[in-house]
């Protein structure tokens, strides 16, 4: 399973899909991706192998230059097109690895401001609690912390919002990530394999980092919310 992330100069899905492609090794059970574009969200996704997401992206194209993507392997709910992500609530898209333990208190809590789930799975309340905080009127970046000061369990998450076109937010819990940098793009991906034929230069999310990333690059804070530098690498990897 798998995550990846690019704010591009060019159309992001092919990217994606390739990049999923690199993290394959790792199995998964579905597949999907989102783009925003023209300030718009939207997904596709696909049960089984990355073939049939392709396929279903030769018939509905989905354009963007700002996109996330994963590749699941089901821990809550059954691997189904509904069940796989990206997720979507309100303005907000995520994708997820991993297992967010406390998602029954949360859905709880949402449910009392008369929030309902439309999968099985832990990942939906999170997209769920971060729409929220969006509809309170906290902005995107505000949103995706107060949520990650929530969540409790072990997590890799990518958060792409509507109407943000130059902006991923990335978290990492338990589950590695790193972020690529280019010139004028920005990756996010499990690990550098996946980000290897876009860029070499990786800095690693250390255990509670989050990182809100823009074509111009990231900035990166720890669990506490301080601002912190992490080390910039190349990683040279046999393609
Ligand atoms: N727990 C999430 C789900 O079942 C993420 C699984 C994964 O790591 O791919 O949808």
């Amino acid at each position: 399973c798998g995550i990846v992330g690019v704010l591009g100069k060019h159309e992001v899905a092919p990217m994606l899909v390739e990049a999923l492609k690199r993290l394959e090794y790792r199995g998964y059970d579905s597949a999907g991706i989102a783009t925003v574009n023209g300030g718009k969200l939207d997904r596709r996704r696909a049960v089984g192998k990355l073939v049939n997401l392709q396929d279903l992206l030769v018939h509905q194209p989905l354009a963007g230059k700002a996109g996330i993507g994963h590749t699941r392997w089901a821990t809550h709910g059954a691997p189904t097109e509904r069940n796989a992500h990206p997720h979507r609530a309100g303005k907000v898209s995520v994708v997820h690895n991993g297992i967010i333990e406390n998602f029954r208190e949360l859905r709880a809590e949402l449910a009392e401001c008369g929030l309902a789930p439309e999968t099985e799975t832990d990942t939906e309340t999170v997209a769920m609690l971060v729409s929220h905080y969006l509809e309170s009127g906290l902005p995107p970046v505000e949103a995706a912390s107060k949520a990650l000061g929530r969540l409790e369990g072990a997590f890799a998450l990518a958060f792409l919002f509507d109407g943000e076109e130059d902006l991923i937010v990335a978290a990492r819990k338990g589950s590695p990530l790193a972020i690529g940098h280019g010139s004028g793009e920005m990756f996010v991906g499990s690990d550098a394999i996946a980000l290897a034929p876009m860029t070499d230069r990786i800095t690693y999310l250390e255990e509670g980092d989050w990182a809100v990333v823009t074509r111009a690059g990231a900035e990166i804070f720890d669990e506490s919310g301080a601002p912190v530098q992490r080390e910039e690498k190349r990683v040279r990897l046999d393609q």
